[in-house]
């Protein structure tokens, strides 16, 4: 038997986050799970429902009636996680070499040329790129960082069309396109347009995974696999990612400062378990929204995050202090 308590909050975005979505506050909640052997962890639930998610109110009011959706199946694993590593007094960082982060640049309208110096001098290598909404921009920044020798991952976030992708990929030297690691959900998935996408450049694919018949034995038409513990089976994406030749990239997702860390942790413990099978992680996101007492207790060292002090994904204190409510 589980008791679940939760804390609703909301976050204030620094700028809009991607090409589906604009500034407005973000609500989500934090879960504290207890288990009847005393163990308690924490995890967060994050819904976006302009990318399909269930709604916050509809997955608790759900939860209340002991309906439990694949979001939440996936925070109650994660508090176990946390709950495992809290009842033995260690912390995320105890469970392998930490892992580094792309930096994420969510509007190619708010980043300026004098940041890329920035970006070199804390030693990030690789920058995710939210591209879309203004590919003359964004195509200029992707020019900006290939010169300055940054390895690329550009995020559609399925909002191209064939045209606009293939035309937005023309304009690269083959030196460009050499130094884009992947391209994320170009397009919704189909296998027929992909291929031809992955033709081009090295596709990964995020979004639709119900969309893959993952028992082909023919190649699929990607080469790496996103991992966003918060919605989606760990077990069941590495397996996938082993049997198809396919690389991993676990990403937080754009969440609360517990959410970054649960999936930082899960990002570790890969790392440490399949070294080969893992890329760099995309956990550096709590930066897209402005300061509370959370994010003020994360550090970073470039790529880097340095976690909160405690067990668990840490915050300890935080945690306890906060007005949970019961279902
Ligand atoms: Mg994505």
């Amino acid at each position: 038997m589980i008791n679940i308590s939760f804390f609703q909050y909301q976050l204030l975005p620094r700028q809009a986050l991607n090409a589906v979505t604009s500034v407005q506050p973000r609500s989500g909640a934090l879960l504290r799970v207890k288990w009847s052997d005393g163990r308690c962890g924490y995890a967060d639930l994050h819904p976006w429902p302009e990318l399909g998610d269930i709604s916050l109110q509809e997955q608790l009011t759900d939860l209340r009636r002991s309906k439990i959706s694949t979001q939440v199946e996936q925070s109650i694993w994660l508090a176990s996680q946390d709950a495992h590593l809290r009842s033995e007094k260690k912390s995320i960082f105890d469970m392998g070499a930490n892992v580094p982060n792309n930096f994420l640049i969510a509007d190619a309208g708010n980043f300026s040329r004098s940041e890329i110096e920035q970006l070199k001098e804390k030693k990030f290598t690789t920058v995710k790129l939210k591209v879309g909404r203004n590919l003359s921009a964004e195509s200029k920044i992707v020019h900006q960082l290939a010169d300055a020798g940054f390895k690329l991952r550009l995020d559609f976030n399925g909002v191209a069309t064939w045209t606009t992708f293939e035309n937005f990929f023309k304009q690269f030297s083959s030196r460009v396109l050499q130094q884009i690691d992947y391209v994320e959900d170009p397009f919704p998935y189909s296998t027929e347009l992909w291929q031809r996408g992955q033709k081009i450049v090295p596709l990964a694919l995020d979004r639709d995974e119900g969309l893959v018949n993952w028992e082909s034995v023919d190649s699929l038409p990607f080469s790496h696999l996103i991992l966003k513990p918060a919605i989606t089976d760990v077990d069941k994406s590495v397996a996938r990612a082993k049997k198809h030749g396919l690389k991993l990239t676990v990403t937080s997702y754009m969440d609360h400062p517990v959410g970054v860390l649960s999936a930082l942790g899960v990002a570790i413990s890969l790392n440490s378990k399949y070294p080969h099978l893992m890329n760099e992680a995309g956990c550096m996101t709590h930066s897209l929204y402005q300061f509370d007492p959370f994010q003020a207790e994360l550090d970073a060292e470039g790529p880097l995050l340095l976690g909160s002090k405690g067990t668990g994904v840490g915050f300890d204190h935080l945690l306890e202090q906060l007005p949970w409510q019961s279902l």
